[in-house]
């Protein structure tokens, strides 16, 4: 097991080396007729098409965030990335560079979903919803994009309803397989949704959670979703809202596998380009504050538009979204919290305190390696997924290990990298408490509980 997710390692190391060589030469990106992203001088923007000139913050150069090493790749060259997010000055899309090939990034993720129990109370709740304000049965099908190892579906498959799931990364998709969900191992895209409807397969329900932000090509996938909806379906997706992003400083949620930052009236526009109208929004506090919006076609009457969206639309415009300038001062908030994190820090190791981290999420590595945080600050890290553990963080190379390590070497402070699962972790190891252990979370800015 262990040699086969070091050769799984291995492969994807080996591509990552793949295409460093191939950027010797100005690196492009997306293809197809799609707007095409060259990433080359000036950036386009990857809905309207405009090139991209206005900074919204750069946090230097940085590893791909799901990129973990093995013990043997810690002696060999990583490459690192420029870490730049543009505002569109046209549509105000706030957008990344595009590096690296989305098949390189997704093809052997480490992310599970089913490891996190929050996330796993979160789908449960969502399904209950779904199936009863949208009257799902039998004669339903479910289709989830990105449906990683089946934590969501799985629940609509206890009542027997029909669900597919498509999802790129063969990794996740095996483990939802042999728990019986049907799926697809494929990226989504208008031909996977043309494949689909050619198969009869078009959905009741079409959902996709965090996996807008993660497209590339925005307006294929958009195009896809109309395709393969149902005349009278619905589509809900989830994502970390933009507002709160700004709002609170949670510039570690920028990596480059997010390739696009949502505020509700950007999304709004970015659907009814393609024939697709927002009826509902949600706003819920996962990943730091999330929207979930419900979808369906523009022809389709028989769902009126509500008064949330009515409600949202408006605070975003009060709040400044609409307006470039808004987006102007971000990166100075950013820079301030970096300094108070490492103002902390610092005092701390100068008082001889120990300090690991509790995580290994994508988030984290950007945070570590824009602060420059390394084995200096946090001896190690540890994660419950065994896919992570005897890995090493890319970039600043802290160690990752099991859980249980913390009760051997009681450290004074346990940073939480997924800092929007504080509440479960402060809950699993409030054991750190018996010996005098703090917790310390590092967004909005770093707070000791
Ligand atoms: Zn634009």
């Amino acid at each position: 097991m262990i040699e086969a997710q070091r050769n799984a390692a291995r492969t994807r190391y080996a591509r990552i080396k793949v295409f460093n060589e191939k950027c010797k030469k100005p690196m492009i990106a997306s293809s197809g007729n799609d707007v095409p992203c060259a990433t080359g001088s000036s950036p386009v923007c990857r809905f309207c098409g405009q090139t991209l000139r206005q900074i919204f913050i750069d946090l230097g150069m940085s590893p791909l965030a799901n990129s973990y090493l093995t013990a043997a790749q810690l002696r060999q060259m990583e490459p690192f990335y420029p870490l730049r997010v543009y505002t569109c000055a046209h549509c105000l899309l706030v957008q990344a560079e595009e590096f690296e090939s989305p098949s390189s990034i997704f093809t052997d993720y480490a992310y599970f979903a089913s490891y996190s129990d929050t996330w796993l109370q979160h789908a449960r709740a969502y399904a209950d919803m779904a199936v009863q304000r949208f009257a799902l049965g039998e004669q339903s099908l479910i289709i989830e994009v990105a449906s990683n190892d089946g934590y969501l579906l799985q629940y609509f498959a206890a009542r027997g309803i029909p669900v597919l799931g498509i999802e790129p990364a063969a990794n996740v998709a095996s483990v939802a397989s042999k728990k019986g969900i049907p799926t697809m191992v494929r990226f989504f895209s208008e031909n996977t949704a043309r494949d689909l409807v050619a198969q009869g397969m078009t959905a009741d329900l079409l959902v996709g959670n965090n996996v807008l932000a993660h497209v590339p090509k925005l307006n294929d996938f958009i195009r896809g979703m109309k395709i393969v909806l149902k005349p009278n379906g619905i589509i809900t997706m989830e994502f970390p809202h933009l507002a709160r992003l700004m709002q609170e400083e949670q510039f570690d949620t920028i990596y480059h596998e997010h390739f696009s930052y949502f505020s509700f009236i950007v999304v709004e526009e970015v659907f009814a380009a393609h024939g697709l109208t927002l009826f509902d929004v949600e706003e819920l506090p996962t990943h730091g504050g999330s929207l979930r919006i419900y979808g369906r076609h523009s022809e389709d009457a028989s769902k009126p538009i509500g008064q949330r969206v009515v409600t949202l639309r408006a605070w975003e415009k009060a709040s400044g979204l609409a307006s470039l300038q808004s987006y102007l001062s971000f990166a100075d908030k950013v820079k301030a919290a970096k300094y108070k994190l490492l103002n902390f820090l610092i005092q701390a190791k100068r008082e001889q305190k120990t300090i690991v981290g509790y995580g290994a999420p994508a988030k984290g590595n950007t945070l570590l390696n824009y602060c420059g945080i390394r084995s200096d600050f946090i001896d190690y890290t540890v994660d419950r997924n065994p896919h992570k553990q005897g890995h090493f963080l890319p970039g600043t190379h802290v160690p990752i290990l099991h859980p249980d390590r913390i009760k051997e070497s009681k450290p004074d402070y346990l940073l939480i990298l997924p800092w929007n699962l504080k509440d479960e972790i402060m809950e699993q190891m409030r054991y750190v408490r018996d010996w005098g252990g703090r917790f310390l979370v590092p967004i909005p800015e770093v707070k000791v509980l």
